[in-house]
């Protein structure tokens, strides 16, 4: 099994340092008013996080670093081929590899398989950085196929995976976590990366909201896409999933069964291309 580039200490300290420093600002500067404990919230979603980080290490992490491994020797995928210094090659790929999965975060929202299993992070009722975490163990298993393919077709090296990898993390605990950034800095901060307030509408119920806002890191794919959406009051959000709000519906054996046991019920789209200004988040 081919090693990560990146020491296991290191991504440790780095991810922890960071999720600390966002627990610590959520308890002082909370964007949203959490009515649920805390305690249970995160006993739950660390639960179910649990089965997710086994198939990252055993699964998803081993496939995608020997198949970037192959794509090295072989010279497979595109930033193989850019006729580009290293450094720039690597942000390529970087970006590429950011710009695909924007298709495949609209791709678990759109096929009702996927979303059976996506749905799952989506039903939790308040948002902060533990919610980061709660991916159904099926969904990361499933976005393995999805994750070969970007390998195959994007070309990274074992190094620029883990890079990757990391700054994903980062991104996806700041944009789901309950921190109240100041107004004016966030909308600052939104027109390079995906942000707590951007984030937060795509949890919405509303079909409308929660069919935008798709980015994972740059949020420049929803902009170019017409996928994003900005004007919506914080305070009027509802997280969730509709008809899946009830206390029986968060509990950790519906969460993991519900992907098999319950209709897809695949929020409705209509396409319509929306691209509200970064100035106008509130
Ligand atoms: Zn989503």
């Amino acid at each position: 099994m081919i090693s990560n580039p990146i020491p296991n200490s290191l991504r440790a300290l780095v991810l922890g340092a960071w999720a600390g420093t966002l627990l610590l600002l959520e308890r002082k500067r909370g964007l949203r008013h959490l009515r649920e404990s805390k305690f249970v919230r995160d006993t739950r979603n660390l639960t179910v996080a649990a089965g997710a980080g086994v198939v990252m290490q055993l699964l998803e992490m081993p496939v995608a670093l020997g198949l970037s491994r192959a794509a090295q020797r072989r010279r497979w995928g595109i930033a193989q081929r850019l006729p580009l210094p290293p450094l720039l090659r690597a942000f390529g790929a970087i970006l590429a590899l950011d710009y695909t999965l924007y298709w495949w975060h609209f791709l678990t929202h759109r096929v009702p398989l996927l979303w059976r299993f996506h749905r799952v992070h989506h039903i939790d009722r308040e948002m902060d950085a533990t919610t980061a975490l709660r991916f159904h163990f099926g969904e990361i298993a499933i976005s393995v196929i999805f994750r070969a393919g970007q390998m195959i077709v994007v070309g990274p090296t074992p190094a620029i995976v883990a890079v990757w990898q990391v700054l994903l993390f980062l991104s996806i605990l700041f944009h789901h976590s309950n921190v109240r950034v100041p107004l004016d800095w966030e909308r600052s901060i939104a027109r390079l990366i995906m942000t707590p307030r951007l984030h937060g509408i795509h949890h919405s119920i509303e079909p409308a909201e929660v069919n935008s806002n798709w980015s994972s890191g740059l949020t420049v794919w929803d902009w170019l896409h017409r996928t994003l959406r900005t004007e919506v009051p914080q305070e009027h959000l509802v997280h969730g999933v509709a008809g899946m709000r009830s206390d029986a519906d968060v509990q950790i054996g519906r969460l993991m069964t519900v992907p098999l046991t319950e209709p897809s019920n695949v929020p409705e789209y209509d396409g319509k291309p929306v691209r509200q200004s970064f100035d106008k988040l509130t």
